[in-house]
């Protein structure tokens, strides 16, 4: 079957089981204790962890229907559990493979509230840390007690690629488990499980949810690693509640279509920032001539609308000048909804096995619906803001062509 079939139909029952009377949504199951009929049933229910209702914490048919659509489009074999974050599914990944005197390789570019959790909770609880450069042969990097190895690609912030069938093949050769934070691609546009990876994590905040109005993460592995996994998340006590499974999964349906759109917006946006002059370097994996895009082309089967610029180096009243009065733009950080983001960032205080050299500011942009044009428009005009604040010219200074 195919990925855009699985996401209309996984997640859903299947001819004449009618549990849910036909309706073509799993309903909202809101749930704290579950009854019994007899102490045969109440048994049973705790016998088949994946799909049995026996506690509202573990999940509800609503929680299932979610957690089946993501491991049916994940594909490899593997089995999803749902997390309140996306941060918490990162955390559960490295708690599940990592115990005091365990050695972890993050990659440098990770995304950052993980390079926190590392530094602390992670580092207190005696696993020992190294960063390693997204290209470095990691091979020098492993120690007998390495368990788990990181992998995020693209990168956060800054978007450099991973080779990681060859990382994945070398960690498994050491034993170790390989997890990559597979948010960018989604579970669409790149498959970790069938590239070697034994965890593949998501933040269902972005994309998959896509309306800016959930927080949800997802881990997802072949046994007996999706046990691990599970056992964590319960000792721990995560819970996701059904009314953002429901959104998750309403989300879902759309994925497809909602992606091929971010994406052709995306490549049409950067194609343009690039001709800028005031803009030095557009970084996306997707655009031809990035350093990525080979790994890119080779691995994966398509990108989001999400992508970085580096402007002209400039102070930071002319990069205000720019983003204060953006008409379509909204200034802000969780991207993959429907509408577009522009924000700045500073990627050098979060990397500390690779530096970040540029002198320009780096702008990344999440591409949402809204008209291409429409949307190249609001760039043009800040822009124009950017390059007349650098000239000391008044701020409504015309386009510069
Ligand atoms: C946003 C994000 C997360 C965290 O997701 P939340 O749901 O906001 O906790 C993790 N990884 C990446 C790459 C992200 O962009």
């Amino acid at each position: 079957m195919h990925d855009d079939t699985k996401l209309t139909h996984a997640g859903r029952e299947h001819g004449d089981e009618r549990r849910h009377h036909g309706v073509v949504n799993t309903p909202v199951y809101h749930a704290s204790t579950v009854t019994y009929p007899s102490m045969a049933a109440m048994k049973a229910s705790q016998a088949t962890p994946d799909h049995g209702v026996f506690y509202g914490r573990m999940g509800t048919p609503t929680t299932f229907a979610f957690q089946d659509a993501m491991a049916a489009l994940e594909g490899g074999g593997g089995k999803t559990l749902a997390v309140p974050s996306g941060l918490a599914a990162c955390t559960t990944a490295l708690l599940a493979t990592c115990k005091a005197g365990d050695h972890a390789l993050i990659v440098d570019t990770v995304y950052a509230p993980v390079r926190r959790f590392c530094e602390g909770m992670l580092k207190d609880l005696g696993v020992t840390v190294t960063y390693f450069a997204p290209h470095a042969d990691i091979r020098p990097l492993l120690q007998p007690n390495t368990k788990a190895v990181y992998l995020e690609a693209p990168g956060s912030m800054t978007f450099e690629m991973q080779d990681v069938p060859a990382l994945a093949k070398i960690v498994r050769a050491h034993g170790a488990i390989t997890m990559i934070d597979n948010t960018w691609a989604t579970p669409l546009y790149f498959k970790p499980l069938a590239h070697g990876v034994d965890i593949s994590i998501h933040s269902v905040t972005k994309y998959i949810g896509g309306h800016s109005d959930l927080l949800m993460g997802t881990v997802t592995a072949a046994e007996p690693v999706f046990t691990r996994l599970r056992e964590t998340a319960w000792n721990l006590g995560l819970y996701v509640s059904p009314d953002d499974c429901y959104l998750a999964l309403r989300g879902l349906r759309t994925l497809s279509a909602r992606m091929a759109r971010h994406q052709q917006t995306g490549l049409r946006l950067a194609n343009w920032l690039r001709s800028r002059p005031s803009v030095q370097r557009v970084i996306y994996p997707a655009l031809p001539g990035d350093p990525g895009h080979l790994l890119w082309q080779r691995d994966f089967t398509g990108a989001p609308g999400l992508f970085a610029f580096v402007l002209q180096p400039g102070p930071d009243a002319a990069l205000a000048a720019m983003l204060d009065h953006m008409k379509l733009f909204a200034l802000g950080y969780s991207w993959g909804g429907f509408e577009s983001l522009i924000v700045p960032f500073t990627p050098g205080y979060s990397r500390s096995a690779t530096q970040w050299t540029e002198t320009g500011a780096l702008v990344r942009i999440s591409a949402g619906l809204e008209d291409a044009g429409d949307l190249i428009a609001d760039l043009e005009a800040g822009l124009a803001r950017f390059t007349g604040a650098l000239a000391g010219a008044p701020a409504t200074a015309q386009p510069r062509r």
